[in-house]
């Protein structure tokens, strides 16, 4: 059953607005076919992340009966604050595959992954740990030291989004065979406790 364009974004924003209280959503008929509804997302915390892991949040979001029943044709543009579509860059998917192994022999060679493990679970248990804040604030700055560029960050982060790792946390839960964090993890569940949570921080 087909259902206004009113009543999708009430829909949405209470799908949504609990993770993103400033959200701003608005649906229109597509310019490319009016037939098709377009959605625009707006988020101020869209900023720091890519298209890719802003459409990745927005969907786990919002129920799966929901989305298959309402809006399996809808075009998504997922913005942040003074955006437009035209400045939103999404993954080669076949392109990022391709490269991916060499891509992660690149980052295995540079031991980005042991470092980026040394930031969110430290070998010294007392040392101070970050938190994780859902994006690649932490990822960023190894890669860098490591003689990774700014214009690589693309490949390599898609490449890492598309193991499952999108956020630093991610990387090392989903993208990396072996880290302390995972282990941690494991280990807390085995003993019945509750795992350190990388969102929350201690
Ligand atoms: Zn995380």
């Amino acid at each position: 059953m087909a259902i206004s364009a009113e009543q999708l974004v009430a829909d949405l924003k209470g799908f949504i607005t609990p993770s993103y209280p400033k959200i701003d959503i608005r649906a229109t008929p597509w310019e490319h076919d009016p037939n098709r509804l377009a959605i625009f997302f707006t988020d101020p915390q869209f900023s720091l992340i890519y298209p890719y892991q802003r459409w990745h949040y927005l969907t786990h979001l919002i129920p799966v009966d929901y989305q298959k029943e309402h809006l399996e044709t809808s075009v998504w543009f997922e913005l942040a604050p003074g955006e437009i579509p035209a400045d939103l860059r999404y993954p080669d998917e076949e392109l990022i595959q391709s490269i991916t192994p060499d891509v992660i022999r690149c980052l295995n060679g540079a031991r980005f992954f042991e470092s980026l493990d040394d930031v969110l679970c430290p070998q010294t248990p007392d040392a101070e740990r970050v938190r994780c804040w859902g994006d690649f604030r932490h990822s960023r700055p190894i890669l860098l030291g490591r003689g990774f560029t700014e214009g690589e960050f693309f490949d390599v982060f898609h490449v890492l989004m598309m193991q499952g790792g999108f956020c630093d946390c991610e990387i090392l839960y989903n993208a990396v065979e072996e880290c302390r964090l995972k282990a941690e993890y494991w280990i807390a569940r085995s003993e019945g406790r509750d795992p350190f949570d990388p969102h929350r921080g201690a």
